[in-house]
């Protein structure tokens, strides 16, 4: 793996982001970190234009390391992963941060804090990034079977709930006998019957 070249983009989210967190600030520190080789800031970056101006810094600054400091990755992490795809990077090669629920949407009311735990937050994301190695993917014939260990009740309902899914269950228990504490209660509440 050549010597990372790291891009860092920062989502001002209209104002969701920039309106609480100084994007320009975490911005502009972020372009003086080991590795960093371009930092820019975007309005959306999720938009079109947002996807082309990381699509371009990667062709422009030969990057292949990008980390993207905006929403929960959980919105938009396939998002970006596509978009590096599409420009010939693994999209392994992508962190992002979430400086929006985790920064400016938490500490609304506090800009500075919020901008420090942005700061924080990307560069350890740089850190992890410059680390990062591309993956891929590979295809392995699985058995449809499943092995539960414990024989207590846990153990035997997951078993059953597997089975009815069509599956082969393995219930492993160590003990003489299946129902592990359930079955040594002589009653239970609220029936007060054997628990067998
Ligand atoms: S990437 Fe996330 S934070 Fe940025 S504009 Fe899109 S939704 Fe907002």
């Amino acid at each position: 793996m050549p010597e990372p070249r790291v891009g860092v983009f920062v989502c001002h989210c209209g104002t969701n982001i920039a309106g609480t967190v100084d994007v320009e600030q975490v911005c502009r520190l972020a372009g003086s970190l080991p590795d960093v080789v371009h930092a820019a800031t975007a309005k959306y970056t999720c938009s079109e234009s947002g996807q082309k101006q990381i699509q371009q810094a990667v062709a422009e600054y030969g990057l292949n390391r990008v980390v993207v400091a905006a929403c929960s990755p959980r919105m938009h992490e396939p998002t970006f992963k596509a978009c590096l795809e599409q420009c010939g990077l693994n999209p392994s090669l992508l962190e992002m941060v979430n400086i929006r629920e985790g920064c400016s949407w938490v500490h609304l009311r506090e800009p500075a804090k919020a901008t420090a735990k942005a700061w924080d937050l990307v560069r350890m994301a740089v850190a992890k990034a410059r680390l990062l190695e591309p993956l891929t993917e590979r295809r392995f014939p699985i058995k449809q079977a499943a092995m539960v260990v414990g024989g207590g009740i846990a153990g035997i309902q997951a078993a059953l709930d597997i089975a009815d899914t069509g599956r082969k269950v393995y219930l492993v228990e160590q003990g003489p006998c299946l129902g592990g504490i359930m079955a040594q209660l002589n009653k239970t509440y609220p029936t007060m019957d054997c628990a067998i």
